[in-house]
């Protein structure tokens, strides 16, 4: 999966610091993301590690020549992973994306970068990029919320209100019966490939009552000995992936939400297809599954 980047060390510790010439810059303008476009030699060059496959990678301060010290003074910083620090373009306008020499790409992008430390790395930054945006006033007094020096919060600088980031808690499962696993086609989605049940968590409710919701909800079946299998963060909705495995109770017909679905179906695990990607926790379980590892 995406965010599995062992043995690189991920963490989330807010601290404030000032970037250095080798950190890394994250540029986002509603859903693009602005990456810098090498070659192999640009790559020797600046001794590089790999070199991605699609020529695509976040760039470092130092890369911005004459304008280091504006970005600088325009960021806020994200996390770490290992020794490099990430930081967030603030106030970048993406008509000016071409004067910075970056390519703009719609954030699904991440699915097709590597190393995987830089699909991970976008989608973190993405979305607390995206928590910044949604939440540059406060909610209770309409002031414009400041970012706070010690943790990463916003606070109100007239009510003292504090905003957190926004993490949704969402629920994914597979849903086998036998030698079958349910697999379902999202409506209105830009991806393609088979997909599990999945849906956000309602105030109120406990996880297992989400996924046994949720199932419900979209494909009209009942589940039983739902249990939990992992998770995984999900930046592009700024949720978490809570991962369930549950077995058909009862009725197998499936009568699907089409305002959420165009397909559902139960497939036999030697048909289940090769979906050639670990991206994701759906993508993986469907693949165990096929495997029968699940
Ligand atoms: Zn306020």
């Amino acid at each position: 999966m995406f965010h599995e980047i062992y043995p690189k060390i991920f963490d989330p510790e807010y601290l404030n610091k000032q970037p250095l010439p080798d950190s890394y810059l994250l540029f986002f303008d509603k859903s693009y993301v602005f990456l810098q476009k090498t070659d192999a030699e640009y790559h020797s060059e600046n001794a590089c590690t790999d070199l991605p496959e699609n020529g695509l990678s976040i760039p470092k301060f130092k890369y911005f020549g004459e304008n280091i010290d504006r970005l600088t003074q325009n960021s806020y910083y994200l996390f770490s992973i290992d020794d490099d620090d990430y930081f967030l373009a603030l106030n970048f306008d993406s008509d000016k994306g071409d004067s910075l020499q970056l390519t703009g790409e719609k954030i699904d992008i991440f699915r097709k970068l590597s190393p995987k430390s830089t699909a991970f790395a976008v989608l973190v930054g993405y979305h607390i990029y995206t928590w910044l945006q949604n939440r540059k006033y406060c909610g209770r007094c309409g002031s414009v919320n400041l970012r706070s020096d010690t943790e990463r919060a916003l606070i109100c600088p007239r009510c003292s209100q504090i905003e957190y980031p926004r993490i949704i808690p969402a629920v994914i499962v597979a849903i086998t019966d036998k030698d079958n696993i349910l697999l379902t086609k999202r409506a209105n989605s830009s991806y393609k490939l088979p997909a599990l049940v999945s849906g956000f968590l309602e105030i109120g409710e406990t996880l297992e009552e989400n996924v046994k919701r949720e199932v419900f909800e979209e494909v009209g079946i009942r589940v039983k000995n739902v249990k939990y299998y992992g998770s995984q963060p999900w930046g592009i909705a700024e949720a978490v992936m809570i991962a369930f495995t549950a077995e058909l109770d009862g009725d197998n017909k499936i009568t699907i939400e089409e305002n959420e679905l165009s397909e559902a179906a139960w497939v036999k695990r030697q048909d289940v297809p090769i979906l050639n990607s670990d991206i994701s926790i759906g993508q993986e379980m469907i693949q165990k599954f096929r495997e029968g590892k699940l």
